[in-house]
């Protein structure tokens, strides 16, 4: 059996207690090594075979669950955050099936969420946004027709863009091209709950300086919107004035 793990955005107690269970019993770990925390590996067992898949292909990656599956063996594939986002788990997922070879997936906590933890951000704010668009920029995987960024800055909805960092002067360009004003806020957080972690506002227009003064290239998110500091309203959840199925309003 292989299960597919997410190891959360970096800090090793934000692996799921699901997650680690499963690292304890694992016989072997995949693990992206280009941005899973190495400390998350302390859960495993001491004689647990343990390989990285940053200095691997797909086929390489396959072969050892096959392997480990043709001896019985227990893998866990550790992916970082949540592995539904770029994670490329459904090419594996299809393969194994293939193979005959059982798995299931264990969800983590992005680095989305761990970046907005480190801002204090709340994305869906009354009268500000009730949305989220999660993105990124075309990079070596292409982004189809109408996913581009300017397409959806037209939205003003809350934008979190992924795998874009090195790339700030033509985030900004897309975003102002999708009408997105200069001034509106923006956030670059690296390594969002690791010890170095890095919070950083601007605003659209001075992205790529707030980037470069910080020295920030690369396992940063971005995100671009009016909840990073507009005047919202309250909650009507709380507001004592209306009535929920929990609570009466109050005369
Ligand atoms: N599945 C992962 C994303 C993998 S794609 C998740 O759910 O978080 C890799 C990109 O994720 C990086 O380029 C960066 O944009 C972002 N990322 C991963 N870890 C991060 C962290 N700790 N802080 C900020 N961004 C991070």
């Amino acid at each position: 059996m292989v299960h597919f793990v997410g190891a959360g955005p970096g800090a090793p107690d934000l692996i799921t207690l699901r997650g680690a269970e499963l690292l304890k019993t694992a016989d072997v770990v995949i693990y992206a090594g280009s941005l899973v925390n190495k400390e998350i590996l302390r859960f495993t067992k001491a004689d647990c075979e343990i390989y990285n898949s940053a200095e691997m292909t797909f086929r390489n990656v396959l072969d050892i669950m096959i392997q480990a599956e043709s001896e019985g063996k227990t893998t866990v594939r550790l992916h970082t955050g949540d592995p539904s986002l770029y994670g490329a788990i459904r090419e594996q997922m299809d393969a194994l099936r293939e193979q005959g070879i059982d798995y299931d997936v264990t969800p983590g906590v992005s680095s989305l969420f761990g970046a907005a933890a480190a801002l204090g951000a709340e994305f869906t704010l009354p009268g500000v946004s009730q949305s989220l668009i999660v993105t990124r920029l075309a990079g070596r995987t292409a982004v189809p027709e109408g996913e581009r960024l300017s397409d959806l800055a037209r939205h003003g909805a809350p934008l979190a863009i992924f795998l874009s960092a090195g790339m700030l002067e033509e985030v900004r360009a897309e975003l102002l091209r999708g009408g997105c004003a200069p001034e509106t806020p923006a956030a670059i957080v690296y390594k969002a709950t690791w010890p170095e972690e890095k919070a950083l506002r601007c605003t659209v227009d001075t992205l790529a300086e707030t980037g470069a003064a910080a020295g920030v290239y690369r396992t940063a998110l971005v995100f671009v919107g009016r909840f990073l500091d507009a005047p919202y309203e309250r909650s009507r959840l709380y507001d004592p004035s209306f009535s929920t199925g929990f609570r009466k309003a109050e005369p």
